[in-house]
């Protein structure tokens, strides 16, 4: 029989453009013409440099990238549709291209739209949608991770103001940010006292050390915060956070952008393997005419389907709850999608790496790029087997914690 000339894409095959709309259609369009064009010239030399291009800032905000999914203040008011398909193709680019955006708008904007005060909102909200200011979350710390309650930074009243201590590891943007929210408990309390404190470069006791020499998410700015007796007036701390509901709230309105774009990631490698496959004469015969690697390549076209229709699926339910038409999209149906898609996708370049031989190692071919980068998305925003311990939980009322 002879090879078809045009091979079905992923997206051919899931027919997913069928059940979006002409909007979804033309975002989709715009964002992954400004990746092709604009990112993936540059990526591999990124990556080798571990630099973030801060330069697109201003074209990421131009596209309605920055806040997408919140409404005011600049902010684009789309769809977690729109706002899913948008990091799905920013992260067949990178997923550090993808983890800017989110951690800018998803973590940083969302937490002050829905916690700050009027002036807070004011303030930052319309210079972080231009991309003119840079936001970054700083939840983690380097003994407290999977489990956030037991974070140490401390915040101590002090007149009208706040004095923070302590420090905060593998925050996202932190080296770039003009403003960090920052979680802390206040002095000498437990969890149900955390707070968010927006502190702004510059500040005296306030420092955002670099991580070097990561091996995962390269071209994006990972660092520190090292808060050492930083005093914030009360105009900085968030009046509507009290307690770990509010950064999980964060996180939770993250997860699902996550889901989306590591089936971006999954698609980039898919893609180039075929093509690669496609030309790579082994034995005669281009190696896409062998059988095992049909068969591999059915495996995670199978998956890739799938896991775009589980995006699908609870970004619709969510955006008919924000309508009031429907149930809210429960925690566990976050993790659901977080802990399928990123596993899958990780798996998927794992595979594609395989497949392409020893070309698989080079920076050339993006799957070795994503599968070290999905290294890091499988740990953050909740590790995947924290997520498998929330749906375990759900699934038999026992907490396995
Ligand atoms: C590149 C990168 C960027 C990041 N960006 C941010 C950011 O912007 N802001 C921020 O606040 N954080 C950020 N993080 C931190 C991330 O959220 C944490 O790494 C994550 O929550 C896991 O915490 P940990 O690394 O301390 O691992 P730990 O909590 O120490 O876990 C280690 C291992 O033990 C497992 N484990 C933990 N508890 C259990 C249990 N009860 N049962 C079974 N297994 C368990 C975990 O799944 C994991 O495999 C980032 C991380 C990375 C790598």
């Amino acid at each position: 029989m002879a090879a078809s000339p045009e091979p079905l894409s992923v997206d051919g095959l899931s027919a997913l453009a069928a059940e979006l709309s002409e909007d979804e259609l033309g975002i989709q369009a715009q964002v992954r013409r400004f990746v092709r064009e604009r990112f993936l010239p540059r990526i591999g030399r990124l990556f080798a440099e571990e630099r973030f291009p801060l330069d697109l800032a201003p074209e990421l905000a131009a596209l309605g990238l920055l806040g997408a999914s919140l409404s005011g203040y600049g902010c684009a008011g789309l769809s977690t549709v729109q706002y899913g398909l948008m990091l799905q193709e920013l992260e067949y680019g990178d997923s550090g291209l993808r983890s800017f955006v989110s951690v800018q708008g998803s973590l940083a904007m969302y937490g002050i739209h829905a916690f700050g005060s009027e002036e807070q909102k004011q303030r930052y909200l319309p210079a972080m949608a231009r991309g003119e200011l840079i936001g970054c979350f700083g939840l983690t710390e380097p003994d407290s991770g999977s489990d956030p309650a037991s974070l140490r930074t401390t915040a101590r009243r002090s007149g009208s103001d706040y004095v923070l201590h302590g420090s905060k590891m593998w925050i996202t943007n932190a080296p770039i940010a003009g403003v960090a929210l920052v979680w802390a408990k206040l002095e000498g309390q437990g969890a149900e006292s955390i707070q968010g404190f927006l502190v702004e470069r510059g500040t005296a006791g306030f420092e955002t050390p670099r991580i070097h020499d990561k091996l995962s998410l390269r071209a994006s700015d990972t660092g520190q915060l090292v808060l050492d007796g930083c005093r914030v007036p009360e105009s900085q701390r968030l009046p509507g956070a009290q307690g770990l509901r509010a950064p999980l709230a964060c996180l939770h309105q993250a997860r699902l952008g996550i889901s989306w774009g590591a089936t971006g990631a999954a698609k980039a490698c898919f893609e180039s393997t075929v093509q690669y496959l496609c030309q790579r004469q082994q034995f005669g015969v281009p190696l896409a005419q062998k059988q095992l690697v049909q068969a591999a390549l059915v495996d995670m076209a199978s998956e890739i389907v799938k896991a775009d229709l589980l995006s699908l699926h609870f970004s619709r339910q969510q955006d008919r709850a924000r309508q009031g038409a429907g149930p809210r999209l429960r925690p566990e149906q976050v993790s659901l999608c977080k802990r399928n898609n990123v596993a899958m996708a990780l798996e998927v370049a794992r595979r594609c790496r395989g497949l392409l031989g020893a070309n698989g190692i080079l920076l050339e071919y993006p799957a070795m790029r994503h599968l070290m980068n999905l290294e890091s998305v499988y740990t953050y925003e909740g590790t995947h087997e924290i997520h498998t311990l929330v749906l375990g939980k759900a699934l038999t009322g026992q907490s396995a914690f």
